[in-house]
């Protein structure tokens, strides 16, 4: 194993996500056909664009767009997609999120097994928990009768703690 290669597995260990940019910018400087330098600072800008609460959908946007020029879509999906905060509902991710609970429940509501009109809900909610929008525990596939008779629930609670 050559020395890049070590210091790429060390970094790994203590920081994934720095251990993957550090591996792209090694191969990106190796391919002496890319006329593109890899520029860490401006993907570090990316995903920090990405990671971040406050940002806008057209900096999470401007930040995907880098990463996805450096790394490649998927590349980059994998590599944010644990850690990327959504502001869009129609966001590749949301559709990706969507996909998996649905896989992950075989495609049939968990509350009363319909396999048609499904949804899927947000456990902990869009507007309350931005950092679990796309997280695949806090997915759960409803038919939409369920799913409206959950959000009555909510309703009921709103109301409750609003009394507080
Ligand atoms: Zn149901
Ligand atoms: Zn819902």
């Amino acid at each position: 194993m050559d020395k890049q290669a070590l210091t790429i597995l060390n970094l790994y260990k203590k920081d994934p996500l720095m251990g993957r940019i550090y591996a792209g910018n090694e191969i990106l400087k190796r391919d002496k056909f890319s006329h593109v330098p890899f520029n860490f600072d401006i993907a570090t800008d990316g995903l920090a664009a990405i990671m971040s609460k406050s940002a806008n959908k057209y900096q999470k946007k401007a930040g995907r767009f880098i990463l996805n020029f450096f790394f490649g879509v998927q590349e980059t999906n994998n590599m944010i997609e644990s850690i990327a905060v959504v502001v869009d509902r129609n966001d590749p991710l949301v559709r990706r999120w969507k996909h998996k609970v649905l896989e992950r429940d075989h495609r049939a509501c968990q509350n009363c097994g319909e396999t048609e009109k499904l949804v899927v809900h947000h456990v902990s909610h869009w507007e309350d928990d931005p950092v679990n929008r796309i997280n695949v525990d806090n997915g759960i596939t409803l038919c939409s009768k369920c799913h409206a008779k959950e959000h009555e629930a909510d309703w009921y609670h709103y109301l409750v703690e609003s009394k507080i």
